[in-house]
């Protein structure tokens, strides 16, 4: 049977209400209970992932100057949206090279493996890889080996999911899709959009979504993150999604929450990212566990995890800490991302069967 890998110290969480509170079921999930909690993530920019100490290093090879952009306890520094753009795409800066490439991918993985990551998906930008001078196809053999090195490390799986930036307009968006139509590789196995969700329409890159969707790609797009639910609507409606990148706004308006259930259609929700950019004032009175409890199919990812102080590890215990939630419903929100996973049936058997395995032991430990 599958073991529990996991280093204990590989989380740093506070459980602030006293384990009584808790059920007996939750009164394991401290924090070996969750840091050992296998988890996967839908939604997360690779570029968004380099953890401050490595773009230091990047900073370094390649004589760049980020010191004013991140703190000795090592967070990135930025106020408000504008300002999250921008220390972003200085950072994003420092990945300059395939090499780099290889590096952030195999040091974000290896990391996410020791929160308890069993399987994740990984936004890849070929426009941004563009400006860099590194062709699509090199980006994603440096993804790929990046992948390969941390699942060879630590047995995680990742996959790639290749992102249009919507700001740039309907054109690069299809020619982002016609690179996975010319190329197709077995560890790309999805496409989705990213940028401002207030430039154009979803209408207006439905070609986009049909060149990617008939190399048998799976689709996400962002909608309902600083848009409102009519974004999430239309996506829904011209882009062919089964899952919408955030959509945490649809909440706003019950006929879109209703249409996200009776579609079956996968919510890939950042809590740390939406606290980090005013949408919650805090984790308890996000909506994330609400969904799950109404039969949405709600899931946890960390979206740019250093610029909002979170980890695949930390957003599961925030959210089971938050909301009291019993071990095994915070193991369904694993469950369901593996099942909306853009990934081989194979792999997806393989990734439920270890977590039902775990499902029992942690029901079997509680009684
Ligand atoms: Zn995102």
């Amino acid at each position: 049977m599958w073991r529990v890998r996991w280093p204990v110290c590989a989380l740093k969480l506070t459980v602030a209400n006293p384990p009584q509170r808790m059920s007996p079921l939750a009164m394991s999930a401290d924090t070996a209970f969750i840091t050992g909690l296998p988890k996967a993530e839908l939604h997360m920019h690779l570029e968004g992932s380099v953890a401050p100490a490595l773009a230091r290093k990047l900073a370094a090879k390649h004589g760049v100057d980020i010191s004013d952009l991140h703190t000795g306890d090592d967070t990135y520094i930025w106020e408000g949206f504008a300002g999250f753009i921008v220390s972003y795409d200085r950072i994003s800066q420092v990945v300059v090279t395939q090499e780099d490439y290889f590096d952030i991918t195999r040091d974000y993985y290896v990391r996410a493996a020791g929160e308890g990551l069993i399987y994740g998906e990984a936004f890849v930008s070929p426009s941004h890889a563009a400006r860099k001078g590194v062709s699509y196809e090199a980006l994603i053999e440096a993804v790929d080996a990046g992948m390969e090195a941390a699942e060879r490390e630590t047995g995680v799986i990742a996959r790639i999911v290749v992102t249009c930036v919507r700001h740039l307009g309907p054109e690069r968006a299809e020619r982002v899709a016609r690179h996975t139509e010319r190329h197709p590789h077995r560890r790309v196995t999805g496409f989705g959009m990213g940028g401002d969700e207030n430039f154009g329409r979803p209408a207006d890159f439905a070609r986009a979504y049909a060149i990617a969707g008939g190399a048998g790609l799976g689709l996400t797009a962002h909608a309902g993150e600083l848009a409102g639910p009519e974004s999430v609507r239309a996506a829904i409606r011209d882009l062919s999604i089964s899952r919408v990148g955030h959509g945490v706004r649809a909440g706003e308006d019950p006929d879109v929450l209703a249409e996200l259930k009776d579609r079956g259609i996968t919510m890939e929700l950042c809590p740390s990212s939406n606290l980090a950019l005013g949408l919650f004032p805090s984790v308890a009175s996000h909506p994330v566990v609400r969904y799950a409890r109404a039969e949405l199919k709600a899931t946890i990812s960390t979206d740019d995890p250093p610029y909002f102080r979170a980890n695949i590890g930390s957003e599961y215990a925030k959210v089971a800490e938050a909301h009291q939630l019993e071990a095994n419903e915070l193991l369904a929100f694993t469950r369901r991302s593996v099942e909306a996973a853009f990934c081989e049936e194979e792999v997806k058997r393989a990734l439920l069967e270890r977590i039902a395995a775990q499902a029992v032991a942690t029901s079997a430990a509680s009684r």
